[in-house]
């Protein structure tokens, strides 16, 4: 009952940044509390991000509302997601795109696809299908995608994600090192993109072959 009043609070504050029902409708059903590590549960609805170990975080509310607008999800559309994290940002596209639609969503960490399978699991989600791999080279297995949501920052724009969104499909994706910006990009009908600068962001590293290098000890 007091997460659900403070759910209540946090979506009343997410009215500010312009989201559409839809999705505020979304975050108002998705319980944060079961994404985030128990030792942070108390402030799962403080629009902040959170550590979910492994030096990675569950994202702003704020932030996952931004992306998930500029997406302009809809119900029934095979959506790809790198960076699955906790599962949280997949559970609320999910919400918005239906049992009809489908999200693949890569993650590298593999105790992250442990942690997000079984957040996913408890909170009931079941047409999200969360794959171990290299993210910067997308999920040509099940490709071309409607829309792609990036979760981590990238040096630049990984070609296998602009080849696997569909013609017409949108994808948002933050880019940069020190300096990042989120970028909503659409693949026009005649395979040509439009790349639209959304404004200054902060996100984790892309990591992997057409991402960052790792480093153990930054
Ligand atoms: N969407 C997540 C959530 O709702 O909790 C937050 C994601 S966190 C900001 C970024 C995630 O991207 C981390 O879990 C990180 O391990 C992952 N990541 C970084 N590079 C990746 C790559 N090349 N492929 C897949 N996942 C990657």
């Amino acid at each position: 009952m007091e997460y659900a009043r403070q759910r209540a609070q946090l979506v009343s504050s997410l009215k500010n940044y312009g989201i559409s029902e839809k999705i505020l409708d979304a975050i108002r059903k998705v319980p944060r509390h079961l994404f985030v590590p128990e030792v942070h549960r108390g402030s799962s609805y403080v629009d902040t991000p959170l550590s979910i170990g492994y030096a990675q975080t569950i994202s702003a509310p704020h932030m996952v509302a931004i992306m998930c607008n500029l997406l302009e999800l809809e119900k029934g559309l095979k959506v790809l997601e790198i960076g699955t994290g906790s599962g949280y940002n997949a559970a609320v596209m999910a919400e918005i795109i239906g049992t009809e639609g489908k999200i693949y969503s890569v993650e590298r960490l593999e105790p992250l696809i442990r942690f997000a399978r079984a957040n996913l699991e408890e909170a009931g989600y079941n047409n999200i299908e969360v794959i171990f791999a290299d993210g910067t080279q997308g999920y040509p297995e099940k490709a071309p995608y409607d829309r792609i949501c990036v979760t981590a920052s990238a040096p630049c724009i990984p070609q296998a994600l602009v080849d696997q969104l569909k013609t017409g499909g949108l994808m948002v994706i933050p880019e940069g090192d020190i300096y990042q910006h989120l970028y909503l990009l659409k693949k026009d009908d005649d395979g040509s993109i439009i790349k639209k600068d959304c404004g200054g962001v902060l996100f984790v590293p892309l990591i992997g072959e057409d991402g960052f290098a790792f480093q153990s000890n930054p």
